[in-house]
């Protein structure tokens, strides 16, 4: 079978691996039928996501149609559509025994830490795969993912139904979690330097945005909460200078979220956190957030079809990267068809 595979930075190379087989009684092979590019596939191409090695078959943003269960399969069967949760964990170490296998000390990602699901065919267990109704499109299945990371963001923040949020960033998971806010219940504010992106951002669902630095945001947000000051606050730009402006502007007993892998470090005022009695929290991949995304999308809360913006098939997957380097204001969700 064809896989799509990174040897080493800068090369992306169509190749012909063998094809994975049912080995135990829980696995589920896989015809797959949409792979979603990420930052972090274009991380691995250009040689920055410090957590790959080198070559990899790609992709962790994957979805096709069961061709084949192992004996002990029960929730999916042949001919089914499904999503698949790239997140292998240990089941053993401390985040595990509380339920957050997501943050597992021998954490793996399909795609990343182990080969991924650009190919055309993926063995993976039965844990790992998330139905989806028979008439979705199979082209779509991969949108799963991103999605979940929103809800994972949603769930850290504690988003209430009617709350106020701010969000950093209008990228790809951005508009996720702003989507999933708004499913939620809340009012979403969001910012960005890029007019386009903000513009994409209102026609998908958010309330209100602002253009940086034209706009000034903290006057923005006195408007936005009537004076109140923004209680929750997800820094999606990840760069220190945002962390430090997302901890001056929550409002007292507020919550921020940050999604950021950089090690530069973030000069905060301890005093901030005090005095407001802040929580601030991480949020990485997602904790059991398929079924939540896979409900949002059937029911048309969760809107994908603005999400990808681009889709190129697997003959075309260089094109496809060179599109996203050269233009990565005008892609927000590019998706790969098998
Ligand atoms: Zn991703
Ligand atoms: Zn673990």
């Amino acid at each position: 079978m064809k896989a799509i595979k990174v040897p080493e930075p800068f090369k992306i190379v169509i190749e012909e691996v063998e094809e994975p087989q049912v080995k135990s009684a829980f696995d589920v092979k896989i015809k797959v039928t949409s792979g979603g590019i990420c930052g972090s596939d274009i991380g691995i191409w250009n040689g920055t996501n410090s957590l790959a090695t080198y070559p990899r078959v790609i992709g962790h943003e994957f979805g096709g149609i069961v061709t084949q269960v192992g004996s002990g399969v029960k929730r999916v069967s042949v001919g089914d559509r499904v999503a698949v949760d790239p997140v292998v964990s240990c089941g053993q170490c401390y985040a595990c025994k509380i339920g957050r296998h997501n943050v597992c000390s021998a954490l793996e990602v399909m795609g990343v830490h182990r080969d991924g699901g650009f190919c055309e065919y993926v063995c993976v267990p039965e844990e790992n795969v998330h139905r989806f109704k028979a008439d979705f499109d199979e082209k779509m299945l991969s949108v799963a993912e991103p999605f979940t990371i929103g809800v994972q963001i949603n769930t850290r923040a504690q988003i209430q139904k009617g709350e106020k949020v701010l969000i950093m960033g209008a990228g790809p998971i951005g508009i996720a979690a702003m989507q999933v806010a708004k499913m939620n219940g809340a009012e979403v504010i969001m910012s960005d330097l890029v007019e386009s992106r903000l513009e994409k951002a209102k026609m998908m669902g958010a309330d209100r945005v602002v253009l940086i630095p034209t706009q000034n945001l903290e006057k923005e947000l006195v408007d936005f909460t009537d004076g109140e000051g923004i209680p929750v606050i997800i820094d999606t730009v990840c760069i220190p200078a945002s962390f430090q402006q997302s901890v001056e502007l929550a409002c007292p007993a507020g919550r921020v979220v940050v999604i950021g892998l950089k090690s530069q470090p973030s000069e905060i005022v301890m005093a901030e956190i005090t005095k407001k009695e802040l929580t601030i929290v991480g949020s990485r991949l997602n904790c059991n957030c398929f079924d939540k995304v896979i409900e949002g999308l059937e029911s048309g809360s969760l809107k994908p079809d603005k999400y990808v913006t681009h889709m190129f098939s697997y003959e075309q997957v260089e094109q496809a990267f060179e599109t996203i380097r050269t233009h990565p204001q005008d892609v927000l969700k590019a998706v790969i068809t098998f």
